[in-house]
């Protein structure tokens, strides 16, 4: 058990059940016990790993995809260059260092990380000091202005409603306490269903299913719509998850990159949950910015010119980096990997052209 374990129970004994959102919002960022608070969770030692860790190819394929932006749209003196949940920072390094030699690019760059987390900030200042970052809790703190944006597995770290089918019509799924006084999910049958898409309204789905929806990722996809419709720029969001609307629980722990329950020990697993990347998509679109439908990882990667930066590395290499070069590759861009599991999602200014690696704007 935990201490915010403790906390949770007895503030559900005094006020009731809280929602799942409620639960995953301080499992994740209690001020003293969330999770991502007290730790860095990544890497081998921690609990997952992410793109950016495996290879420095993911993130200069990232560098590579943001300049071009700021090319085709006009090359502006002043961008703000923005991550949402930068980790360690390796990301960004990794693609200003691809980009140095973009002439006037690091000149207009005014870096901006939203990170809530001490232990990754401190992480981040180590790796980024030289270009000066400013911190912020929100995107909202940022200042206005062209911008580009990048946010990798930051949406499935949002806190996310669950909502379960009952005979009597949709119900808010709940963490209540059962009759040992453990933390347990419930349900509010007061009707919720109003929250859903119209697929969930659809009569014929079955009592137990489970349908999700992240407000708060909603909000953010809607603040950087309204910031680039209104300025130049782009964003570009990776994520695994799927193009909804959908039916399923997707919430998940992970520890010491073992799935486990997800009740068990708040503040001491990692939890996050599928992105539906058309919810996103919408709420950016609402606000007169213009989103491309979702690419796989691997197609994204690959049309960025990955393979040719794998083989330019390894011709540097000795044998045993050249397979881990090719280890690294196969990792991110295979179908049978991260290659298909993950996706992207584009926003741009209305008046921007197509960005590199997507299609069809939505
Ligand atoms: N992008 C990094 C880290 C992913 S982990 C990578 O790919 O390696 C999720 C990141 O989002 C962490 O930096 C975490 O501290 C941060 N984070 C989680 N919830 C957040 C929130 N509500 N606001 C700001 N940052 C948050």
């Amino acid at each position: 058990m935990s201490a915010l374990h403790d906390l949770l129970v007895r503030r559900i004994a005094l006020t009731g059940p809280i929602s799942v959102a409620a639960f995953m919002a301080d499992a994740l960022g209690h001020p003293q016990h969330g999770y991502y608070i007290t730790r860095d969770p990544l890497g081998a030692k921690g609990d997952f790993t992410t793109a950016p860790e495996i290879s420095q190819m993911f993130g200069e394929m990232v560098g590579v995809w943001l300049a071009d932006c700021w090319i085709n749209q006009g090359c502006p003196d002043t961008v703000q260059l923005v991550e949402l949940g930068p980790g360690r920072g390796t990301l960004m390094a990794d693609a200003l260092r691809a980009t140095a030699r973009v002439p006037g690019f690091h000149a207009a760059i005014r870096l901006h990380l939203v990170e809530t987390s001490p232990a990754l900030r401190e992480r981040q200042a180590a790796a980024l000091s030289a270009f000066d970052p400013t911190w912020h809790d929100s995107l909202t703190d940022v200042p206005d202005g062209p911008m580009l944006l990048v946010a990798n597995e930051f949406f499935d770290a949002l806190p996310i409603r669950q909502f379960i089918r009952t005979p009597a019509g949709w119900a808010e799924r709940k963490v209540g306490l059962n009759g040992q006084g453990q933390l347990a999910f419930t349900f509010d049958p007061t009707p919720g269903g109003a929250l859903l898409t119209p697929l969930h309204r659809d009569p014929g789905i079955p009592p137990g299913a489970v349908a999700e929806t992240c407000p708060t990722g909603i909000a953010i996809a809607g603040e950087i719509g309204r910031r680039l419709a209104s300025h130049a720029g782009a964003a570009l969001i990776i994520d695994y998850g799927y193009d909804g609307p959908a039916i399923g629980d997707t919430l998940q722990a992970l520890r010491a990159h073992k799935p486990v329950s997800v009740l068990d020990g708040p503040g001491t697993a990692d939890l996050t949950a599928h992105v539906d990347f058309t919810a996103l998509a919408l709420a950016a679109k609402q606000t007169g910015a213009v989103p491309y439908a979702s690419v796989e990882q691997g197609a994204l990667l690959t049309a960025l010119g990955i393979d040719a930066r794998a083989t330019s590395l390894s011709a540097r290499a000795n044998p045993a980096q050249q397979v881990a070069i090719q280890a690294a590759l196969t990792r991110l861009t295979s179908p049978a990997s991260m290659g298909r599991l993950f996706r992207a999602i584009a926003i741009t200014h209305p008046a921007a052209p197509v960005p590199a690696g997507f299609g069809g704007s939505t």
